[in-house]
């Protein structure tokens, strides 16, 4: 399955032995490359809005002596330094998740207040697409973790729901109570997600139609928030969609404290240092 990265390192022991250590570094790879790719892709997105931005400046101060254009290019700039400053606070959130990992102070979490304050900024574009928003379900149950990742992870559901969908559509926030597991469903009759980019747009960057993307202010960082905030929490997030008639994403988060699983092996080269040689 692939190609293996093993390390090996050989000790002579005495006249007749020889200690091989051969240490797998395939993950150590893998994740390096991630890391490599992720710097290049931030580079590249943070070009555009400071490249569109400079170009803006230019021509706004060629069209001074022209209030109208001044408007329209005023606009504009606001609008990419907008983008900007969301990419910059999504490029942060995720480096935080991927660094901190699920060291973020946990507690029992109403879900309601997560649903409530998820939904705010929804609400307004919503009404400006004249869509209906509706929030129901075991609202009250609770679950175990950290208030404001859960907002975040919620609210970038629900604001692609908004956004990709049609106008007069209808958007759906749902919470069931599954056992020890608790299912917030976000439900649209939007675009829809054909089943090849279905497996794809949790990536960091990834998106279905750039341009339809960041018309609607994407970074295509979002669907990659909430995939980290829910495996911090030990739960996991699905998509169900089919093109032209909506999607379903569901975020499932254990109810209830779970055990933190054992830590992994470090990768630090100096493991083998504590093992005595005979
Ligand atoms: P973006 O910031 O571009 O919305 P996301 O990571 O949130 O990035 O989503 C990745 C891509 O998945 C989007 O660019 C869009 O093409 C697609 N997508 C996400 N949510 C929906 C949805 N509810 N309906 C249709 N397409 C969606």
């Amino acid at each position: 399955r692939g190609r293996v990265m093993l390390q090996v390192r050989v000790a002579q022991l005495n006249a007749d032995h020889v200690l091989v250590l051969a240490e797998d570094k395939t993950e150590a790879k893998r994740v390096e490359t991630i890391r490599r790719d992720f710097t290049v892709n931030v580079s590249h997105e943070l070009k555009t809005p400071v490249g569109a931005i400079g170009l803006l400046a230019e021509t706004l101060q060629d069209a001074a002596d022209d209030p109208e254009a001044v408007r329209h290019f005023a606009g504009r700039m606001s609008q990419e330094s907008k983008r900007l400053a969301q990419l910059v606070q999504e490029i942060i959130e995720l480096s935080r998740l991927q660094l901190e990992g699920s060291t973020h102070p946990a507690s029992v979490v109403q879900v309601r207040g997560v649903i409530e304050e998820a939904t705010d900024r929804a609400r307004v574009v919503a009404q400006g697409k004249d869509i209906t928003l509706t929030v129901g379900g075991d609202l009250d149950t609770h679950v175990y973790g950290d208030h404001n990742l859960l907002v975040t992870a919620v609210r970038n559901l629900v604001d692609n729901a908004v956004a990709y969908s049609p106008e007069k559509t209808n958007v759906g926030v749902g919470v069931t109570q599954k056992g020890d597991l608790v299912e917030i469903t976000v439900v649209d009759q939007g675009i829809g997600i054909s089943p090849e980019h279905q497996s794809r747009i949790f990536e960091r960057f990834y998106r279905v139609d750039p341009a339809r993307s960041r018309a609607t202010g994407g970074t295509g960082l979002g669907l990659s928030i909430v995939k980290h905030v829910a495996a911090d929490h030990g739960g996991d997030v699905t998509v169900w969609s089919r093109e032209g008639q909506g999607s379903t994403f569901t975020l499932r988060i254990p109810a209830e404290v779970k055990q933190s699983p054992e830590t992994s092996i470090s990768e630090d080269d100096d493991y083998y240092d504590d093992i005595d040689i005979p």
